[in-house]
């Protein structure tokens, strides 16, 4: 068993410290439970900037934040780190990697991680930005492949780690795309003068026929715009069918040599011993009602992009953001709450505040219910939103401060090739 004292109180596990389980946390303060998070890493990520961290704009340690730390004044409140692997439900206890735990009212908010769609190949040669080590993993591989690339003495080689090619054209995919396309207009060939006159390729490859698909076509238009006039090769209606360690082959039949291939084209699931296979719907979500409470269950909630819940105007699911996930927790908190004094539950009903996507300075586009932008006004739009939402004093100025030293600069000598010891 882990070692949670019991307090008298009815006992909240939540499973995962992201925007969900974190902001349920939070919103559980004072209230009438022991509250107990788990996550299998010490700090709470901000996943929407990672791209920022992978293309060297930002130092991880700006974007993530001590879990401790936010929870320092908590009483009654537990954290453990820990690999959740197994909900024993008829026992009422989760099954973790340093023991079991009992629970009164489980929530699991441990969130999602890419999606091959079975492809091993896809897996195992290409980059995702689903965590910061994935995001710092990739920064390493584009620095590396430029330092080989001037090593090399073919020059067929050189090319082949200069182009990028980058799978899925959602969101972060774009975003990647703007943040490489400036780092090689504006850094690139300045770190590494001898590679002036050979070209760094971007790629960026989408399945259907337009970029930004949950956005209107005028934003994909737009970013599309942005996006070409800054070099990148932007392939719409084109999937990626098969690769290995040197190259990307699309349905049009085109083989494109790489050095790089960056995935964010899917996600799915983290999945989690314990349930059928009926409580499971797509994307390896669980399926929950408006409660939040995972099908066959009482008392075990699923939030954030794990839970699969469908209301009149999103009868696949809500779109798996940030706003879903803190949405979500902040209506369990109450609802937990008026478990607790015997009142009746509220459903959930999902309000959309918008979506936006940044692909270089001054170049984004942004739609809010009432009005939609691009350009300039709406890159400052997205800072300010980004910067706001940021947790913690000291994290949002370090990033204000890079951002403002970018603006003028450029240049935020944040290209380093940093290995743990027994990696090379
Ligand atoms: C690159 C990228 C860019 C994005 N950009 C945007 C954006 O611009 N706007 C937007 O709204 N959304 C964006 N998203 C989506 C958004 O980040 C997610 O919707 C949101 O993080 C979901 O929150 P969550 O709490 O459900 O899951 P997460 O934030 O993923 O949190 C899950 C937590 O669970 C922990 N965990 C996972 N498995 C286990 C386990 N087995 N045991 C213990 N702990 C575990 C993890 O460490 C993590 O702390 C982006 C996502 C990515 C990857």
């Amino acid at each position: 068993m882990i070692n949670v004292p019991a307090s008298g109180k009815k006992r909240v596990v939540i499973a995962g410290c992201g925007f969900a389980g974190l902001t349920l946390a939070k919103k559980l303060r004072n209230s009438p439970f022991q509250v107990v998070v788990i996550d299998k890493h010490n700090y709470h990520q901000f996943q929407p900037l990672f791209y920022q961290i992978a293309s060297a704009g930002l130092d991880a340690s700006s974007i993530i934040f001590p879990i401790r730390k936010i929870f320092q004044k908590y009483s009654d409140f537990y954290i453990r780190k820990a690999l959740v692997e197994e909900v024993k439900r008829d026992e009422n206890q989760l099954v973790t990697s340093i023991g079991r735990l009992d629970y009164d009212y489980l929530v699991l908010a441990h969130g999602a991680t890419n999606a091959f769609f079975g492809s091993e190949k896809m897996q195992r040669y290409s980059k995702g930005m689903k965590s910061i080590g994935e995001a710092l993993e990739l920064r390493n591989s584009l620095l590396l492949n430029f330092e080989n690339a001037v090593a090399a003495v073919n020059s067929e080689e050189q090319e082949r780690l200069l182009h990028i090619v980058i799978i899925g054209g959602g969101p972060s995919g774009v975003e990647i795309a703007g943040a490489l396309a400036e780092m090689k207009e504006f850094v690139i060939y300045k770190d590494y003068p001898e590679l002036k006159g050979k070209t760094v390729e971007i790629y960026l490859l989408e399945g259907s026929d337009r970029l930004l698909g949950t956005m209107t076509p005028k934003s994909s238009q737009k970013a599309r715009e942005f996006l070409e006039n800054m070099g990148v090769k932007v392939l719409t209606g084109t999937f990626a069918t098969d690769c290995d360690d040197k190259s990307v082959t699309t349905s049009r039949g085109e083989v494109i040599k790489t050095g790089l291939i960056i995935w964010t084209a899917g996600i799915t699931g983290n999945r989690l011993k314990g349930f059928s296979e009926d409580q499971t719907g797509k994307g390896g979500r669980f399926i929950v009602d408006r409660y939040s409470r995972i099908k066959g269950c009482w008392n075990i909630f699923a939030i954030g992009d794990i839970a699969l819940m469908t209301e009149e105007k999103y009868p696949s699911g809500h779109p798996q953001v940030a706003q879903v996930a803190i949405q979500q927790a902040k209506h369990l908190a109450e609802n937990l709450k008026r478990i607790s004094e015997k009142k009746a539950l509220s459903e959930f009903s999902y309000r959309d505040l918008g979506s936006m996507a940044t692909i270089g300075k001054h170049l984004a586009v942004v739609e809010l219910p009432r009005f939609r932008f691009q350009g300039a006004f709406a890159w400052f739009v997205w800072m300010f939103i980004h910067l706001m939402s940021i947790i913690g004093v000291r994290n949002k100025l370090l990033i204000f401060i890079n951002w403002a030293w970018k603006y003028f600069t450029y240049d935020q000598s944040l290209r380093l090739i940093l290995r743990t010891k027994g990696t090379t």
